[in-house]
Formats: C-alpha cells, structure tokens, sequence
C-alpha cells in the first residue's frame, strides 16, 4: 500500500529529539523552534513526560470510558488550577479540530441556535463545523457548505455591532482565536474581545475561545484570551496539551445551562492521554513555563524589533510571526539548510516560529544571530 501525505516538505527523516532539538538519521543536529506546529511545550522527551507516559502504559493505556477514569478527574482539577479556570468543566477529546466541533456543537444544543460568526483568516481545524468555520475555501468539501456561518472582518468593531444589530438573535456562537495561527499570527486586539463578550451577553450567544494553537501558556498566559481580561464561555485546546500525543478538550463555563450528555468519544480521556496531559502540566507548573514564555518571548520580539528589514513583528510570548519582505521568502528554507534550525510560516512572508515553552535567552540568541545574518547577506 502506498502513503498518501500532503505534508512532507523537507526530505528528513528526524530520529531522535531531546529539548529544543532534533537529530535526523544521518545525525544532523538541529534547532526546533516550531515543535510541530506548536504542539511541543515542554520540550521533546522531558524526563518526567517519558517517566508518567512509560508508568502508565506498564500498568493500563486504555479502558472504555464505560468506567471510572479517575485520572481524568486528576487531569481535570490539574488543569483548573493551572489556567486559573477551576469552576469550568473539562471534555476531554483528541484533537483540535475535534474540541471545536463539540464546542460549536454545544454552544447550538445550548440556545438551540444555527448562527456561527466566525472571522476572516480563522483557521479551526477540517472537520465538518470546524472547516465550515475556517476561512479558507479550499479545504471545505461541497458536503461541508453551510450558510450558517458568516464571515466578519477580524478586529472590525463596527462590522461585529452591526451584525449583531441585524441578526443577533440568530446567533449561536462567535469563535475567534485569541491570535490567529495559521492566519499570519494576528492579535485580537482587546476592545474586540470585551466587544465580543459583551454582545455575547446581551444577545445570549456563547463566546468561543479557540485556545489550541495560542493556549496553554504559550503566550504567558494560559489562555491568550485571558490578556483582554474577559472570560469566554468556552476554551477548546489542543497542541500543546499533549507535547505530541493526541489530546483535545473543551473547557465550559459554569455559567453555562447545557447538559453534556450528546457528547462523547471513544479514545478521548483514556488513561495514556491523562498521564500525558498532567506530566505536561507538572511541568509547566514546576518549571514555572509560563513566566518562562513570557520573558523569553519579551526577549525576541524586543530583538527583533531592532531588525531593519523586518516589516512587522507580532504576537505574544512565544507565539511570534515576523513579516519580511516578499522578495525574501526563501528565509525559512535558508535556516533550515545553512542554519538547521526550524521555523514555520504563514504565506507568503511570514516566519512563524512556536517553539517549547521552556526554550532559554541562549536558544533565542542563536535564532537570533542566524536570522541576522541571513538578512544582512
Ligand atoms: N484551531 C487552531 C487555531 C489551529 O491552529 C488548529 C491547527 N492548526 C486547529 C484548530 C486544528 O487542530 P487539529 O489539527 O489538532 O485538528
């Protein structure tokens, strides 16, 4: 049988990992400050992460979520102390795109409404709501086309009010990334949120948090929403959940009436998954990564600032998308080949880089230089 993957782009073939960085099958070193499309945060094989997963599966991996899991609940109440969201309550699931369905699928058995506002540039993932949901045509299937979901320009406070103003009775839910990943790393900036939540309120729409790429502490705080100090009805995350194994989850308000019984899963919450989640979470708590982000990321943004043919710098912590000029979108290639070092992008021209949440000054310093040189020569 052959493999169908759209995704290879480089012929490596990366065998070990250890920290920040990766060794390909040749024993080529190098630097990883994309972790997988953010999905790395405390770093590849970190000691306690391999100690909790190993344990784990010599005792149990799997049993059907027709039993107590008391895990979850350990995971659940982890969680809660960690985000600061400790009277939410937690589903567990495996994927991002899958949090979000269930998210915009609660939200709908919620206030028995069809309406989704989504924004321009959203990505949410490729399952049915979630893809309808993405503002990208390409990947959405005929199957998946729906008029349920309107489209407003992202930041656009005067677009959102109006649209609230015609039809917000209709309206179950507004998604938004708190920074837009995949979009070109784009800020929501804070009036838009508290704008968000405030019609939310008033017109009993459910505000969703789509966390999965800028949550779970990459941008120093837990959820990047939590900067505009609003609090959304529901989270839904992902990535770094896991630090590599499939893990999603919807974090719900307690203000919120639905019950949750239309939703479930076979894999999510199973044991394996639990002990991955909370030896991520011991981690960001003992290692204290979420100050970590924040001034690392401080760091670089800084430095990158001083950059002259840099366009823009956005984002938060270390979540950070650097805007060059168009003529230069080999760079990324070129840290890879000169420089081994990872980084990801936004087409055309922005480098986008996510790397572990406890990456040090000197990781960042030799990102740093190469990016330099790169743009000096
Ligand atoms: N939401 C956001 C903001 C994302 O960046 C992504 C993945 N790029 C998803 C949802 C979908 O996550 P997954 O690939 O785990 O389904």
């Amino acid at each position: 049988m052959d493999l169908f993957n759209v995704y290879p782009i480089n012929p490596i073939n990366i065998v070990r990992a250890e920290g920040s960085t990766v060794w390909d099958s040749q024993g080529n070193e190098y630097l990883d400050l994309y972790g997988g499309h953010a999905v790395i945060s405390i770093g590849h094989t970190h000691p306690h992460y391999v100690e909790a997963l190993t344990s784990q599966l010599n005792r149990i991996g799997f049993y059907s979520n027709s039993v107590e899991i008391p895990i979850q609940k350990q995971f659940a109440q982890l969680l809660g102390e960690v985000s600061g969201k400790e009277a939410y309550t937690l589903f567990l699931c495996n994927s991002g795109a899958e949090a979000n369905e269930n998210a915009l699928k609660l939200a709908s058995f919620h206030n028995k409404r069809k309406k989704v506002i989504a924004f321009t540039k959203a990505f949410h993932g490729r399952t049915s709501l979630a893809v309808a949901a993405t503002d990208n045509r390409n990947i959405v299937a005929p199957v998946n086309e729906t008029d349920n979901v309107s489209f407003l320009p992202f930041n656009d406070e005067e677009a959102l009010t109006r649209a609230f103003e015609e039809y917000g009775h209709l309206v179950s839910s507004v998604i938004i990334e708190g920074i837009q990943g995949v979009g070109g790393i784009r800020e929501a900036s804070v009036s838009f949120l508290r704008l968000i939540r405030r019609l939310c309120d008033q017109y009993g729409a459910v505000f969703i948090a789509d966390s999965v790429q800028c949550g779970y502490g990459r941008t120093g705080n837990f959820f990047s929403h939590d900067y505009a100090g609003v609090d959304a009805d529901i989270y839904t995350m992902a990535k770094g959940m896991g630090n590599g194994f499939p893990i999603g989850g919807i974090a719900i308000s307690p203000t919120f009436q639905a019950s949750f019984g239309m939703l479930g899963t076979t894999f999510g919450g199973n044991h394996l998954a639990c002990a991955a989640g909370i030896a991520v979470l011991d981690v960001i708590k003992q290692e204290n990564l979420l100050d970590n982000a924040k001034a690392v990321g401080e760091y670089l943004i800084q430095e990158l600032n001083k950059f002259e043919r840099v366009l823009e710098v956005r984002g938060r912590g270390l979540m950070i998308g650097i805007e060059l000029p168009e003529e230069l979108g080999s760079v990324k290639k070129d840290l890879l080949v000169k420089n081994r070092i990872f980084t990801g992008e936004a087409k055309p021209n922005v480098i986008r880089i996510l790397p572990a949440l406890n990456i040090t000054k000197e990781i960042a310093d030799r990102f740093l230089t190469a990016l330099d040189e790169r743009l000096k020569g």
